[in-house]
C-alpha cells in the first residue's frame, strides 16, 4: 500500500477520462475522478451525441421530400425545435446516468469540482487537497472565437444545442466540422443559414474533392456561402437581432451568429505551471506516444494534448495509458489511418491520406467516380455522391479512402479496417461488391483517373 489517497487521480470525466479510469480500477487501482461540468463530457453532453441526434432530426424534412417520387402523398408534417431538444435532453440525461453507474460499478470515486493540480502527486479540489501515485489529466477543449468588437453576442455549439427555438436566419461562422455540420442542421429544418468563411471553400485538410463537392451541395441546398471574407464585428439591434460587418462584405442581419472557429485545450487554472508540465504554442499539454508528460507520474490524454481530437482517439489514448501504467504492458497510441466522418448533408468520411499527403510519399493512382443514389433516381434530388481511393503505384496498397455521400460514415468504417490492414488495390478489386448499394463502388473502380 502506498500513502497516496488513490492510486489514479483523473481530472474531466470525457470519453477518455472515464474510460481510462474505469479501466484502470479493473485491475484493482483505486481511482477518482473530478469533474466540473457533466459526465460525459464535450462529446456526450456538448458534441458528437447531441449534434448527431439534432442531424437524425433535421434529416427527416429530406426524406419527407424523397418520399413524394415513390408515390407519397406531399405531406409536410409539423416540425417542433423545443420538442426535439427536450427529447433529445432527456436521452443526454439517460446516458448521463449510465455514466454515473458505470462509473460506480467500476468502484471509481467521482467527485464534483474543479480539479487543480498543486503538486504533482496533489490535486486540489472543492478546498480540500487529495493525492495520488498517478494523476490522468483528460479536461478536453472548449471552443475558442476571435476577439472582435461584439463577440459576446456570438453563440458556439454549446448554445447551438440548446437554442429555445429554432432562429428564423443564423449566420455561421467558420468552415470546419462543427460549422457544415450545423448549417446542414439548421438548413434542412428551414433557417436562412449563412456560412461565413475566411478561406475559398469549407473543411480545409479534406481531400480537395469532397471539399468541393460537399461546398456544391451546401449551395444547392441554400445554404449561402460567403468566402474569403472575416467578419470585423457584430452589432445588437434594437429589435434583437444581429448586424455582422465585414472587411469585404455588405452588412447581414441575422437573428442568431455562431461561431465554429475551432477549439482550444483546456488547459486554463488546472495548476500545469505549478507543477512545471510543458505545453506547447497552442496551449496544448506535451506528451510523448504513451500519453506520458515531462513529469513523470502525470499523463494527459484527449483534446487537451491537441494530437487527434476526436473521441475514439481519446479512449484508445486511455486504453494504452492503462495498459501502460496497469497492465505492464507499454503500449503506444496508435494514431495512423483513424477514420473520421463529417455529419453534413450529405456527410464526409475518410481514412488515411488525401492526394497531396500521398503524392508526397511518392507515385500515386488515383481512382475516383461521382454519381447520382439510385434513391435519388425516383426521389428527383440532384445530390451526388463522390467515392476516392488513392493507390500507392509502388505496393498497390491503398493509401487513402474518401466519400461524400449518404451512409458514408458507415461504409468508411468498414473501409477503414481494410485500409488499416494495408490491403492493396488488387484485394479491394478482387472483394465482390453487394448489389444494388453505393459502397460497392469501392470494389468495382477499374479506371485510373487522368490528370
Ligand atoms: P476546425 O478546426 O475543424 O475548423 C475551424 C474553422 O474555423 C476553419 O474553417 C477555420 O478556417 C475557421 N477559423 C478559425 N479561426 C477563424 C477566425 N478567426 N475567423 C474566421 N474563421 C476562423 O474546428 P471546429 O470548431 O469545427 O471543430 C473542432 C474540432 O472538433 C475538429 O477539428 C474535430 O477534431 C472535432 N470535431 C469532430 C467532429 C466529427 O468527428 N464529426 C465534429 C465536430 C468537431 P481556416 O480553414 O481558414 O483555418
Amino acid at each position: 500500500m502506498t500513502s497516496y489517497d488513490y492510486d489514479l487521480i483523473t481530472i474531466g470525466a470525457g470519453s477518455g477520462g472515464v474510460r481510462a479510469s474505469r479501466m484502470a480500477a479493473a485491475t484493482g487501482a483505486r481511482v477518482a475522478v473530478i469533474e466540473s461540468m457533466r459526465t460525459g463530457g464535450t462529446c456526450v453532453m456538448r458534441g458528437c451525441v447531441p449534434k448527431k441526434l439534432l442531424v437524425y432530426g433535421a434529416h427527416f424534412a429530406h426524406d419527407f421530400e424523397d418520399a413524394v417520387g415513390f408515390g407519397w402523398a406531399d405531406a409536410k408534417p409539423d416540425f417542433n425545435w423545443a420538442k426535439l431538444i427536450t427529447t433529445k435532453n432527456k436521452e443526454l440525461d439517460r446516458l448521463e446516468g449510465i455514466y454515473h453507474n458505470l462509473l460506480k460499478n467500476a468502484g471509481v470515486e467521482e467527485i464534483e469540482g474543479k480539479g487543480r493540480l498543486v503538486g504533482p502527486h496533489r490535486v486540489e479540489v472543492n478546498g480540500r487537497t487529495i493525492t495520488a501515485e498517478t494523476i490522468l489529466i483528460a479536461t478536453g477543449g472548449w471552443p475558442t472565437m476571435p476577439k472582435i468588437a461584439g463577440i459576446e453576442h456570438a453563440i458556439t455549439s454549446n448554445e447551438a444545442l440548446e437554442l429555445p427555438e429554432l432562429p428564423k436566419r443564423v449566420a455561421i461562422v467558420g468552415g470546419g466540422y462543427i460549422a457544415v455540420e450545423f448549417a446542414g442542421i439548421f438548413n434542412a429544418l428551414g433557417s436562412a443559414v449563412h456560412e461565413i468563411i475566411r478561406a475559398d471553400k469549407v473543411l480545409r485538410g479534406f481531400d480537395e474533392s469532397m471539399r468541393n463537392g460537399l461546398q456544391s451541395e451546401l449551395i444547392n441546398k441554400g445554404i449561402q456561402i460567403h468566402s474569403g471574407v472575416n467578419v470585423t464585428s457584430i452589432v445588437k439591434n434594437p429589435e434583437d437581432d444581429y448586424t455582422l460587418l465585414f472587411d469585404k462584405h455588405d452588412p447581414l442581419n441575422v437573428d442568431v451568429v455562431m461561431y465554429a472557429t475551432g477549439r482550444a485545450p483546456n488547459t486554463n487554472d488546472i495548476g500545469l505551471e505549478e507543477v512545471g508540465i510543458e505545453t506547447n504554442s497552442k496551449n496544448a499539454i506535451e506528451v510523448d506516444t504513451y500519453s506520458q508528460t515531462n513529469i513523470d507520474n502525470i499523463y494527459a490524454i484527449g483534446d487537451v494534448t491537441d494530437r487527434i481530437n476526436l473521441t475514439p482517439v481519446a479512449l484508445a489514448e486511455g486504453m494504452a495509458f492503462v495498459n501502460t501504467v496497469y497492465r505492464d504492458t507499454p503500449t503506444a497510441a496508435d494514431h495512423k489511418n483513424v477514420a473520421s466522418a463529417v455529419f453534413s448533408q450529405p456527410p464526409i468520411a475518410t481514412v488515411g491520406l488525401t492526394e497531396p499527403e500521398a503524392a508526397a510519399l511518392g507515385p500515386i493512382d488515383v481512382y475516383e467516380s461521382s454519381f447520382r443514389n439510385m434513391k435519388h433516381t425516383l426521389s428527383g434530388r440532384q445530390e451526388m455522391s463522390i467515392m476516392k481511393l488513392i493507390v500507392d503505384q509502388n505496393t498497390d496498397q491503398v493509401l487513402g479512402c474518401h466519400m461524400m455521400g449518404s451512409d458514408s460514415p458507415e461504409i468508411i468504417q468498414g473501409i477503414a479496417i481494410a485500409v488499416k490492414c494495408g490491403a492493396t488495390k488488387a484485394q479491394f478489386d478482387a472483394t465482390i461488391g453487394i448489389h444494388p448499394t453505393a459502397a460497392e463502388e469501392f470494389v468495382t473502380m477499374r479506371e485510373k483517373r487522368k490528370d
